[in-house]
């Protein structure tokens, strides 16, 4: 019976657009329009959620502040837009069929760990759901990885195959339920199950048929104590799981995987284990407990129980919490018993750079020779993505791979934008979609360096473009010639493309995150990225926008004996700095370094004496590489960045007063370009070595050249640009002992420092840059 409308009665519609399907949106809306006595509509369209909302002008006030201010946790509103209509009256609230409208997309939501109400309902004996692994609600629980298409429903993902139980469907269709139109809902009875399995099985013999999952998981835990090396599948992919406290057992998955010194992620099954193996400070604990629940990286305490396999030579260690019950289990059964493990390691489940495997044959065909025992579920991975690391700065956190939790949330650049595809550099791939005003990052894909990668990359770059109903304009593409990234732009039936110099995307990068307009000074210090002069780039210092660049001044060019050998042999760019700063006179006992002949110094040295296969840098990366080779911390680099991580390692060990800001000498020569020459540092250094002085104090010293000289040229571009913004990119810049000296100072003299939060500092974030870069020089053009 439809009421007759009051004098002082209004009528809403109500546009929401954001991360609001499949978060718990409609319900919220529902009862929130119950308690406050309003009658009206919400449904689900393409774009988002659309509502009307009719009732007292108090009531409808209030509806639209809590809409906005008090969202449900996984919702991230981007736009409410309200508008009068007229009043109609009526009674009651109704939740309505979804409408698609063609060609509108809306957002898909990252996948999130368990909330507090699903790890209740997991750790209760009387719930329905005690100990089982794959609980989840509209509030947590799978997403991206599940999702195939939109808009969201069950039927497009992969729990299609999985029919409700009568309780689970109950749940779903109760509006006042938290696992309304939860498309993953599940429980024991109907939902996903697991299998363990040894190596060399096959998928015939698994059925999945067991349903009494703390019997399987307990078997886990078991073999986990004997020191076994358990494959288990999760959330975004297969990860490698054995007792991190086991020497033997770390050494022998090192061994296995082939992956020589990188360091392995760990987990830990509540905030207080890891306080046991790290110092977490409010803002790590902020992060390691946040619904993303990355891996953190984190100062290691001494003496922690966990082997020195897993991060060898090196102070901090990536942790994170159980983001799924199925990975709490592999702890204990409940909060109730004791954890069996303090940490275990838990590393993406590949061979050395291969994306993480996502399927249960794929896993036990390719990780046969790694894993003892496999832990399968039959819930189908339908996009891999790997764990996300981040690390805390300044009370923020910061991404330094942004996968889980992070993707495909997109980013608000504050402006519209063309639709571009900008296809990333060649290491730590990302590749960025523009569409509105926002930017969708791929997850990390890795180092496009084999095969089964590129496909990786080509998966998801068709998905997402598919979701997002992208129609791109132009490509973006870093201007280095042997990028498979590159390639592939250029391959492209998009007929529009566009260059980008790497440390040039690297900087916009920084401006677009932090919506930043107009020109900067952008420092850019990184390993390797290809020049406009054809030379390997990395130690730049520029004015930028989005428009163009003007390289103000670089890192003085040394040669780069070798090429990759180069970047996988530190020592030689030590050879190289040596020659370039002593000429012909190298003191004879620098030219040791560890485990190095003097055949091979010999063969290397003629090489720079005669320049052959060698091209000139201005890397920062090679610079560490050569300081660190000079202070004999490591000859051999098996991953990017290690000899640069020895370096800060050493550096952090010193004390106090050996950090404080005393440097080596250096000289700032030319004009345009301006060149930083270390060469007197270079020297210094190695009298330093000769004479005996601590590594610790060396490497800090090294840093403190390194501040002071920046910010020396940002000073120097202040006065000759009137600029007082500066931009910090680039993957030198992850070192945390180099970001706060060179921050420190430079807001000592004024300037205004930005730096990444939201994308990595390191090739990973470049993708951004080239698409705004991009994005400007369509705009332009018309
Ligand atoms: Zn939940
Ligand atoms: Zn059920």
């Amino acid at each position: 019976m439809a009421t007759v409308p009051s004098a002082s009665a209004r009528r809403k519609h109500i546009d929401v657009r954001g991360i609001v399907q499949g978060v718990g949106f409609r319900p919220f809306v529902y009862n929130l329009a119950q308690s406050l006595g309003l009658s009206g509509y919400v449904f689900n369209s393409s774009a988002g959620v659309t509502i009307e909302i009719e009732g007292g002008e108090g009531e409808v006030a209030s509806f639209i502040e809590t809409l906005r201010a008090e969202p449900p946790q996984l919702a991230a509103i981007a736009s409410v837009a309200v508008s009068d209509v007229e009043v109609r009256g009526g009674e009651g609230f109704s939740i309505r069929e979804s409408h698609e409208e063609p060609g509108a997309f809306s957002l898909i939501s990252p996948d999130a760990g368990t909330c507090d109400a699903c790890w209740q309902d997991f750790g209760d004996a009387r719930n329905r759901r005690y100990g089982y692994p794959f609980t989840n609600c509209t509030h947590c629980g799978p997403r991206y990885t599940i999702i195939q298409d939109i808009p969201y429903d069950r039927a497009t993902t992969t729990m299609a195959s999985f029919t409700m139980c009568p309780a689970c469907a109950a749940e779903y269709a109760d509006p006042t339920d938290r696992r309304f139109h939860a498309q993953p809902n599940a429980c024991a009875v109907c939902g996903p199950s697991l299998e363990l399995v040894p190596s060399g099985a096959t998928l015939e013999d698994c059925c999945f048929a067991d349903r009494d999952s703390l019997a399987i998981i307990r078997r886990v835990r078991a073999l986990l104590r004997a020191g076994k090396i358990v494959a288990v599948k999760g959330l975004g992919g297969f990860l490698l799981a054995c007792d991190a406290a086991n020497d033997a057992a770390v050494a022998e998955l090192r061994r296995r995987k082939r992956r020589s010194d990188k360091p392995f992620a760990l987990m830990s099954r509540d905030i207080i284990a890891v306080r046991t193996i790290c110092a977490v400070s409010p803002d790590d604990e902020a992060a390691l407990l946040s619904v993303r629940r990355p891996i953190v990286v984190l100062p290691r305490v001494r003496g922690a129980q966990v082997s020195a396999e897993v991060a060898p030579g090196n102070d901090t260690v990536g942790v994170m919490l159980p983001y799924t019950p199925l990975h709490y289990l592999l702890f204990s059964d409940s909060p109730e018993t004791p954890a069996e493990f303090t940490a275990l390691v838990m590393t993406s489940g590949n061979m050395s750079e291969e994306p993480i495997v996502t399927s249960n044959a794929e896993a036990m065909r390719q990780l046969g020779g790694v894993a003892d025992w496999f832990l399968l579920h039959n819930r189908d991975i339908w996009t891999r993505v790997d764990d996300s690391v981040v690390r805390t700065f300044e009370g923020r956190e910061r991404v330094l791979r942004r996968s889980r939790g992070f993707v495909p949330q997109t980013i608000d650049l504050g402006l519209e934008l063309e639709e571009v595809l900008a296809f990333g550099g060649e290491l730590k791939n990302t590749f960025c979609l523009t569409k509105g005003r926002y930017a969708v990052l791929s997850q990390h894909i890795g180092d496009l360096e084999n095969y089964e990668t590129m496909q990786f990359f080509e998966e998801t770059l068709a998905r997402l473009q598919h979701v997002f109903r992208v129609s791109p304009r132009a490509v973006a593409y870093d201007l280095h010639p042997g990028y498979w990234s590159t390639r592939m732009a250029l391959a492209s039936p998009i007929e529009r493309k566009i260059g980008v110099q790497h440390h040039h995307a690297h900087i916009a990068s920084c401006m677009a995150e932090n919506h930043l307009r107009s020109p900067v000074i952008g420092v850019a210090l990184d390993g390797t990225g290809f020049g406009t002069d054809g030379k390997i780039w990395g130690g730049e210092f520029m004015v930028a926008d989005f428009a163009g660049f003007i390289r103000r001044a670089h890192l003085r060019y040394v040669p780069l004996p070798g090429g990759d050998a180069a970047v996988r042999q530190p020592w030689r760019m030590g050879l190289s700095y040596l020659r370039d700063a002593f000429g012909a006179q190298i003191p004879v006992e620098r030219l040791r370094f560890p485990g190095v002949s003097e055949k091979q110094i010999e063969l290397v040295d003629t090489i720079l004496t005669k320049g052959i296969q060698t091209v000139e840098t201005s890397s920062c990366g090679r610079l560490f590489d050569a300081v660190a080779a000079m202070l004999g911390l490591g000859s051999e680099a098996t991953f990017e960045g290690q000899a640069a991580i020895a370096l800060e390692t050493a550096a952090a060990r010193a004390s106090d007063s050996q950090r404080d800001f005393v440097s080596y000498p250096y000289s700032i020569d030319g004009d345009d370009p301006m060149v930083l020459d270390l060469r007197p540092a270079i020297i210094a250094i190695a009298r330093d070595v000769s004479a005996g002085r601590p590594t610790e104090e060396i490497a800090a010293l090294f840093h403190n050249v390194l501040a002071s000289a920046i910010v020396a040229l940002c000073e120097r571009i202040r006065e000759s640009d009137g600029l007082e913004r500066v931009c910090l990119s680039g993957g030198t810049f992850q070192n945390l002992i180099l970001l706060q000296r060179t921050i420190a100072e430079l807001r000592r003299r004024g300037f205004a420092v930005f730096q990444h939060a939201l994308v990595p500092a390191n090739d990973g974030g470049i993708a951004l840059g080239q698409a705004v870069i991009a994005n400007e020089r369509l705009r332009q053009a018309e």
